[in-house]
């Protein structure tokens, strides 16, 4: 039982779950559950810790038409939106406070109201399941290339982690031991002792059938990873390593063009992007700088930009496996 929504063997039910409250009544999440006829594991899949991530949501339902709970052992949890206030506001921070909430687990019961909620989250996560599996994209100010992170940090939890994130059907994984992340839920649900990892695929304002595919496949390949469903994940025969990731933010406004796309290979000194201002000229040019990285993310192409927006993730490429 998970709010209002209480499974049942063979079915997919449904409920809301409270998360906060709004200055007149609960702040709800709608959650389902589909349980396998089998028993099994319970796996904890979550959509729109930010907001306007909705490849998510789209992609849960995809899986939850398609899945043959015969086959299925265990119970898969989905919570639609880890975030409703972001959700409502179309808004990759917590409109209310300002936080960007995967970036302050634990959480606090006593904090800010973000705070309040990503300890809520944990706890209902950690109580509710075995292991996580949270859906990203780039939303609707950047496109993010297809890539796994999760924290591998040596510990049985960090390795299976790893093993899951080499299931999803991502070419590209990320073991994030960085600082910057260090408050994500999926590090902190690891830290609690329990496998966890993100999945991205895409943003800009939009779906593409691309990115539907690649997190619904990524749902599919976790829950046979995991033993929940029957067959082998088809895996990419060669993965990309990243890690030190840099948030590279501009020093001029203007409109963004960027040169490279998500998930290209980029070397020191190459030109990345530039920013013209509305006079037409280049007023920056963006190079990149450091020596070897993969595009992880850039801001959506020819949106108007402040200074100190950021405008690349770029991932430092630490190698390939097989090399
Ligand atoms: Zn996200």
């Amino acid at each position: 039982m998970i709010g209002t929504a209480r499974s049942a063997k063979g079915q997919i039910t449904r409920g809301h779950v409270e998360l906060g409250s709004y200055p007149d009544g609960p702040v709800l999440s709608p959650v389902l559950i589909a349980q396998g006829e089998k028993d099994g594991p319970t796996l904890w899949l979550q959509a729109c810790i930010h907001g306007p991530e909705v490849v998510g949501p789209l992609s849960i339902q995809r899986f939850l038409r398609t899945v043959d709970l015969k086959q299925l052992s265990g119970r898969v949890v989905c919570l639609m939106l880890a975030n409703p206030l972001g959700f409502r506001g179309y808004n990759r921070l917590t409109p209310q406070d300002g936080y960007n909430l995967n970036r302050v687990f634990p959480g606090d019961p006593n904090g800010h109201l973000s705070y309040q909620l990503a300890h809520r989250l944990l706890d209902l996560s950690l109580t509710h399941s075995d292991a996580m599996l949270d859906l990203h994209s780039g939303g609707d100010l950047t496109i993010t290339c297809h890539y796994t992170l999760f924290h591998n940090n040596g510990t049985p939890e960090g390795l299976e982690s790893e093993r899951m994130a080499r299931a999803t059907g991502s070419p590209n994984i990320w073991n994030s031991l960085e600082e910057g992340l260090s408050g994500c839920h999926f590090t902190h649900y690891t830290k609690g002792g329990k496998p966890s990892l993100i999945v991205e695929s895409g943003g800009g304002a939009r779906v593409t059938p691309e990115d539907l595919d690649r997190l619904t496949l990524a749902i599919f390949n976790v829950c046979k990873a995991r033993g929940m469903l029957p067959g082998e994940p088809v895996v990419p025969a060669r993965f990309r390593l990243g890690g030190d990731a840099i948030h590279h933010k501009a020093t001029h406004g203007g409109l963004f063009i960027p040169k490279v796309a998500p998930g290209d290979d980029v070397v020191k000194g190459q030109h990345l992007a530039d920013i013209v201002d509305l006079f037409g000229d280049v007023v920056e040019t963006v190079h990149c700088p450091v020596d070897k990285a993969w595009v992880g993310s850039i801001r959506r192409p020819h949106m108007p930009i402040y200074n100190g927006d950021q405008v690349f993730e770029l991932v430092g490429t630490k190698g390939y496996d097989p090399a």
